[in-house]
């Protein structure tokens, strides 16, 4: 058994031997995936000198009057030469004529036929409301970094770069395939000693809501040659990554372990000194030259779903160079129970109080009660040395 901070050192470990594959994709195909290049600004930005106001521009001087020559409108420019006592009305982001270089808001000004009065009490500056060309980024630089995720901020950056089309890293392909004589379809209703497949789709929909690619393999029974078989296809598959629940422990009919030693799969680590989860398998599959993670989560749908967000997404986000792990600070607000020397990871709901994070947590912490989990945000990370913490203590949660 290891702990969970040597867990996370061994699939970092494994993860840096994972080559990441890209490919080039339309640029508003590429949202919400990672850049897999460094984009650099083929122009100046912005493009020109421009307006950041609607007003008048003139050339700096002293003076409070002015004569208007002309007007220049956003994508309409017209090469108006100034002297010291014209101005031209300008609109916001519009290109600034030959000698302008200030820009009276059109608020401070007051007109007169073709005569630009500045207000009283109104005062200028040389320069005032002037965007310089190239003042947002120069022609060559970066503008966009390798491993940035591309969203509606970044997109923008992207296409001012004239990209079309980007290179991004590819989707990871995730298998996911549950096991246990127990499973049966979730649109029948359960007799006897039977239960609806659940983790499967929560374990989908969190690979789909990190933007990568799961695969569903569906559920099957706890036999070891029916396993296998299918264990052996999935690695044929073009997957990245193998996520199995259930059977993983050591009951039985837990076949999962033994199944993939067989089937020469390396092991890292089996079993974890934490709460829920502490069955999980992690080895690596090496198949057509490609290295697959192979995640065997134990099959209580809270086990499997935590053991993803503590195990799997911080090796998704490493991967792809994302902030490992979204934690918060929060003042507990009830007793908890907990006496034994594992790492525990809590459900909680987490809010803000007054500018204040607080976390309460009624829940039974139950790995069975799956309903309990849909109503919580967070994880609260109780540390191993740490017993029965109090209402008041600080405690880290981890937002899922
Ligand atoms: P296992 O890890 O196979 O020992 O299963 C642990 C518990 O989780 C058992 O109570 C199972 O009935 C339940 N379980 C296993 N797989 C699933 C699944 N795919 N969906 C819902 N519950 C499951
Ligand atoms: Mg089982």
């Amino acid at each position: 058994m290891v702990t969970y901070s040597e867990a996370l050192k061994i699939i970092r470990t494994e993860c840096n031997k994972i080559i990441l594959h890209t490919e080039e994709v339309d640029l508003l195909d590429s949202i919400n995936q990672i850049l897999a290049e460094d984009v650099f600004a083929d122009v100046d930005l912005p493009p020109f000198d421009n307006s950041a106001m609607d007003g008048y521009a003139v050339k700096f001087s002293k003076r409070n009057e002015w004569n208007i020559i002309g007007e220049i409108s956003a994508g309409n420019y017209s090469p108006l030469n100034l002297s010291e006592n014209d101005a031209v009305l300008i609109t916001t982001g519009s290109k600034i004529p030959v000698n302008a270089d200030t820009v009276l808001p059109i608020e401070d000004v007051e007109v007169q036929g073709n005569l630009l009065k500045l207000k009283a009490d109104t005062f200028y500056k040389e320069g005032m409301n002037i965007r310089p060309k190239g003042n947002d980024l120069r022609k060559d630089q970066i503008a966009v970094h390798c491993f940035t995720k591309i969203d509606s901020k970044v997109i923008a950056a992207l296409a001012s770069c004239g990209k079309d089309k980007v290179k991004v890293f590819c989707k990871l392909r995730a298998a996911i395939l549950a096991t246990g004589d127990e499973l049966i379809p979730i649109n029948e209703i359960p007799a006897d000693d039977k239960l609806r497949v659940s983790n499967t789709y929560s374990l989908y929909t969190v690979v789909k809501e990190m933007n990568h690619t799961p695969i569903m393999l569906g559920f099957i029974k706890d036999d070891k040659e029916i396993i296998r078989k299918k264990i052996k296809a999935a690695f044929e598959m073009d997957i990245d990554m193998l996520i199995t629940t259930g059977g993983v422990s050591v009951g039985k009919y837990d076949f999962l372990k033994e199944i993939f030693e067989e089937e020469g799969v390396k092991e890292k680590f089996w079993k974890v000194n934490i709460k829920p989860g502490k069955p999980i398998y992690f080895g690596i599959c090496e198949k057509n030259e490609k290295r697959i993670l192979v995640f065997g989560l134990p099959g209580n749908p809270v086990s499997s779903l935590v053991n993803f967000y503590i195990f799997i997404k911080p090796a998704i986000d490493y991967l792809f160079h994302r902030n490992y792990l979204n934690n918060i600070t929060a003042i507990l607000q009830d007793n908890l129970k907990k006496k034994d020397s594992k790492l525990h990871f809590s459900r909680g709901i987490l809010y803000e109080d007054n500018g204040e994070w607080k976390v309460t947590s009624k829940f039974t912490q139950s790995s069975g009660d799956l309903v309990e989990m849909s109503r919580a945000n967070c994880l609260i990370v109780i540390e191993e040395e740490r017993e029965n913490p109090t209402k008041g203590e600080k405690v880290k949660c981890i937002r899922i």
